[in-house]
């Protein structure tokens, strides 16, 4: 449930309210809005829902307090009207800008990253990504370069000042690679792996969790909020297809889910084009169409030579390719960034019914 206090609700009756809910055992989030303080109660509430609907409504600087059906709490609009914005170096990533992150699927040499990072740059990038630690289906395949890696993505960073993604996939990962990266990815085949997610959601580095391929939206919400509510508020979704019966693409892009996810959650999204076609002529359409159903970016893998590829060779793009694709997909940004921000007619979203706002 969130307890909403009244607009000129005192501190000293914030912390009342926080220490009553603290008293019953369960957790308090207190999120600060344009006019007024909401304070969600986490944990096992159970059958005392009525009687603490009632205690928690009687304290003074309450206005109301609403049962919330939703299983997702931190990550929800109704806690969070506002757009989450995160900012990371000279990138803003949910302000209505275009976020794109472009680089190689793996980082294979000083050269091939730097040769790319240079190009994405000048093209119009925001972010640089690079796997170092890479998930794949075959264990003989290139598992990526690791530490060595990390370090020529740092390089990369100090060379064009963009900041850096990659992914992290483990527990004892963690802390090398925030120490090098500015942006931790989970990957698509991670997105339930709840101890990792707990730790990333310990460390002063925004996440990016990408949808798992077979997630229904609701369980990607979940597991963001399993970051959050480790302490981490810094999270950025990527929709990058989920496995559907079709097989002439490697995965089906939920486009729908760009939209939903904007009116359920503060959190901005981003489309993968790239593992959601698996085919390098298909990027630049899908890109498009993420940017027009008003996804905050795209990230798209990049490569100077995508034949010799070590991983994903059939879905990067050239350097070229890039271009011409950030030349299609500006305007179209253009276009809808006005539109963005306008509230989405009230209306039911199924799963639990509608909300009042977005
Ligand atoms: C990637 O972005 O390098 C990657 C492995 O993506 P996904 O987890 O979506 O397959
Ligand atoms: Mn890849």
């Amino acid at each position: 449930m969130f307890v909403v206090m009244a607009a000129g609700a005192s501190e000293a009756e914030v912390l009342g309210v926080k220490s009553r809910i603290l008293a019953e055992g369960l957790t308090p989030y207190d999120h600060a809005g344009v006019d007024r303080v909401v304070i969600a109660v986490v944990g096992e509430i159970g059958s005392r829902k009525p009687v603490l609907l009632d205690r928690l409504a009687a304290l003074p600087g309450v206005e109301a307090v609403t049962p919330i059906s939703r299983p997702f709490k931190l990550t929800s609009r109704e806690f969070h009207p506002e757009d989450t914005v995160i900012r990371v170096l000279d990138a803003v990533v949910g302000d209505g800008s275009l976020t794109v992150m472009a680089g190689p699927c793996s980082v294979e040499s000083r050269d091939q990253l730097f040769e790319t990072a240079d190009a994405v740059k000048a093209a119009g990038a925001t972010i640089l990504r690079g796997g170092a630690f890479k998930p794949r289906t075959s264990p003989y395949a290139f598992q990526g370069l690791g530490v060595e890696a990390l370090r020529y993505l740092a390089e990369a960073r100090e060379r064009t000042g963009l900041p850096v993604i990659t992914e992290v996939m483990e527990p004892s990962q963690v802390d090398i690679v925030a120490e090098y990266a500015d942006i931790l990815q989970i990957g698509t085949r991670n997105m339930q792996n709840y101890s990792l997610l707990r730790d990333v959601g310990r460390v002063a580095r925004p996440v990016m969790l990408k949808r798992g391929y077979g997630a229904t939206v609701e369980e990607w919400l979940m597991a963001a909020e399993y970051i959050v509510s480790s302490g981490n508020p810094n999270v950025i979704l990527c929709e990058r297809g989920i496995r559907t019966f079709e097989t002439y693409t490697r995965n089906t892009l939920d486009l729908s889910a760009v939209p939903l996810v904007h009116h359920l959650t503060h959190l901005p999204v981003i489309v993968d084009p790239s593992h959601a076609t698996g085919k390098r002529w298909l990027v630049t359409p899908l890109a498009i169409s993420g940017v027009a159903v008003g996804a905050d970016g795209i990230m798209v893998e990049v490569h100077p030579t995508p034949d010799d590829a070590l991983s994903d060779a059939e879905q990067q793009l050239t350097l070229d390719q890039f271009r011409d694709m950030m030349a299609a997909v500006t305007p179209v940004h253009a276009l809808v960034a006005s539109r963005r921000r306008q509230p989405i007619a009230a209306g039911s979203v199924g799963n639990g019914g509608g909300l009042s706002k977005h």
